[in-house]
């Protein structure tokens, strides 16, 4: 068999000549007639799609016998005739196409397929499995790293980078109607410290840390530390009513925690809660919301502490 040529052309070269110089490229080549039947492809490919050299197939039967057996060829899909039909619709709509393959030995190819008129469909891969792998662990650090960055050491808890993530990632959906944030603060922490030390301070800071995370039961809760022995949780699309409930369980458990207090009046850890609720349009809006929750807070630490302080105009503060 011979590529199709004129007389103006150069020498017509025979496959077996060409086959040859494949064979040797360490690529994987291949050529599919305008029915879709394999021409010619070069040992590597036979080796990647799993079937006997010197076989003519067509694409469709490869697709349907690498997804059955679960070699050659890696196909995600739940219906491989649509996923076919679909794979076949791309491969005659572009003269050119670059895409990226994965196959169940572990390894990823670069394909191009080019249309030739008259020819067929030319594919040629070229492994690019090292890179990948590569990319593929340079994302995972960086996601590794990403998530450290933004992890307070102590508490486990989102730090103030996280928040500004948040801050970001609210702003750009721009889509929460009703964002509430609960701030909260140790009562009488430095004197906690100066009696019983810093170390014991750290491993309150971690239980309390700790108490706060076991109380969140909605989806979108992000708990903070924003440092010290400040806290906030900003509670995504919750009414003011529902983030009071969840600071109710928070103090009802820091109180059958019964954490020892040299210091305070009930001789217990306890904590004052400000409440702040508001729709964020703008990384102005949600200070504005932060600022709120701190007023909140200032005023459950002014009114006596240990009691949750919403925003004045709605409901009574508990004590
Ligand atoms: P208030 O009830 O008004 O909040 O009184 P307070 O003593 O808690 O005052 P404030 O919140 O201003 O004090 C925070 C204290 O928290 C100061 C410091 O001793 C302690 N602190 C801050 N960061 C850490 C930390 O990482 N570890 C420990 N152990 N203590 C910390
Ligand atoms: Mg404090």
């Amino acid at each position: 068999m011979t590529f199709p040529s004129n007389a103006s052309s150069p020498p017509t070269h025979t496959l077996p000549g060409i086959a040859q110089l494949f064979d040797k490229s360490g690529a994987t080549v291949f050529l599919f007639d305008d029915q879709e039947r394999l021409l010619y492809a070069n040992d590597q490919y036979y080796d990647l799609i799993c079937h006997t050299r010197g076989t003519h197939p067509t694409w469709p039967d490869i697709m349907r016998d690498n997804y059955a057996r679960g070699q050659g060829l890696i196909i995600e899909t739940d219906d491989i005739e649509s996923w076919i039909q679909a794979a076949l619709a791309k491969r005659r709509s572009q003269t050119y196409r670059q895409f990226e393959i994965d196959a169940w030995d572990g390894r990823w190819l670069l394909m191009t397929e080019t249309l030739i008129p008259e020819v067929g469909l030319l594919g040629i891969g070229v492994d690019i499995t090292q890179a990948k792998n590569i990319t593929t662990a340079l994302k995972e650090e960086y996601q590794n790293a990403l998530v450290k960055a933004e992890t307070d050491v102590l508490t486990e808890m989102g730090n103030r980078r996280a928040l500004e993530r948040l801050r970001k990632l609210l702003v750009s959906k721009g889509r929460y109607h009703q964002v509430t944030a609960l701030m909260m603060d140790i009562d009488q922490f430095k004197p906690y410290n100066d009696t019983l030390g810093h170390l014991q301070g750290d491993l309150c800071l971690q239980q309390l840390a700790q108490l706060i995370r076991s109380c969140l039961r909605l989806s979108e809760a992000y708990p903070i530390r924003l440092g010290g022995d400040e806290f906030l949780i900003l509670m995504l699309d919750a009414p003011l009513s529902l983030a009071q409930q969840v600071a109710q369980r928070i103090r009802n458990s820091v109180r059958e925690s019964a954490i020892p207090h040299p210091a305070t009046g009930s001789g217990l850890v306890t904590l004052s809660m400000g409440l702040a609720s508001g729709r964020i349009t703008d990384s102005e809006s949600l200070s504005s919301l932060l600022k709120a929750a701190d007023d909140s807070l200032y005023e459950a630490k002014r009114s006596g502490r240990d009691r949750i302080s919403s925003p004045r105009g709605t409901s009574e503060s508990q004590s």
